[in-house]
């Protein structure tokens, strides 16, 4: 019998993926947020979930170390989706990557005036691209969290970052001043394992589909 690996990470996306599991009749038996387990069995004795970080999941699915997976848009760019094939948009961790200031910076003439800006943002290859289609010039500062503080010690002009209701970035005196894209998170599977194993993999993927159209 064929096994199917499928990558999650906990929190947002692990919440927001476990109906359309369920629409796919994947239920997994211990609960991630609860669990110390990596690797979680299901009710279908074929189909097992891993536990990583968000922002390995495309790595785990890109060397078939899972055959699926789901990761933000926002971590599909960055990791530049490699041997992945990405056939929906779950729609779901729906967020938006945006440029943010504090509040009584002038981004507008600092860009009109070609300033040289430093971003910090743990989205490097997202800003980089960014700015050089707008033909401003970055110094880029990669951080791995808490981007919103950069600023306002002085480490970045501005950061790259997601957004979605602003309430962080108002708490801590920042504004959007420019978005770069819209975020949801895709499905995202392994371009051999789609032929490989194709009889297991394309009933989810329909029922994935569907689910996400009711
Ligand atoms: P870690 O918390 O382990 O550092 P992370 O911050 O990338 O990793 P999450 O915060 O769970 O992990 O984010 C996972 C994914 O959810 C992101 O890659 C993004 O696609 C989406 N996401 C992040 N923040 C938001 C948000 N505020 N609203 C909606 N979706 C979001
Ligand atoms: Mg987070």
């Amino acid at each position: 019998m064929t096994d199917i690996t499928i990558a999650l990470s906990k929190g947002r996306i692990f919440e927001d993926t476990a109906p359309l599991l369920k629409a796919a009749g994947i239920v997994a038996l211990d609960d991630p947020e609860s669990s110390r387990k990596l690797i979680l069995a299901t009710n279908r004795a074929n189909v097992r979930l891993i536990i990583v970080r968000a922002s390995d999941v495309p790595t785990y699915v890109q060397y078939g170390a899972a055959d699926l997976g789901i990761a933000g848009k926002d971590v599909l760019h960055e990791h530049g989706g490699a041997g992945l094939y990405q056939p929906l948009d779950l729609n779901i961790a729906r967020c938006r990557m945006m440029v943010a200031v504090p509040e009584g910076f002038d981004y507008d003439s600092a860009v009109r005036q070609g300033a040289r800006l430093r971003i910090a943002t743990k989205y490097v290859q997202t800003a980089r691209e960014h700015f050089a289609d707008k033909g401003v010039h970055v110094d880029l500062i990669k951080l791995y969290g808490s981007m919103e503080l950069a600023p306002l010690v002085g480490l970045a002009d501005a950061i790259v970052d997601l957004v979605s209701s602003g309430n962080t970035l108002k708490a801590n005196h920042l504004k959007a001043v420019e978005e770069i894209m819209p975020i949801s998170a895709r499905l995202i599977i392994n371009q051999a394992a789609l032929k490989l194993k194709r009889e297991i993999i394309q009933p989810v993927l329909d029922a994935f589909s569907d689910a996400i159209k009711q």
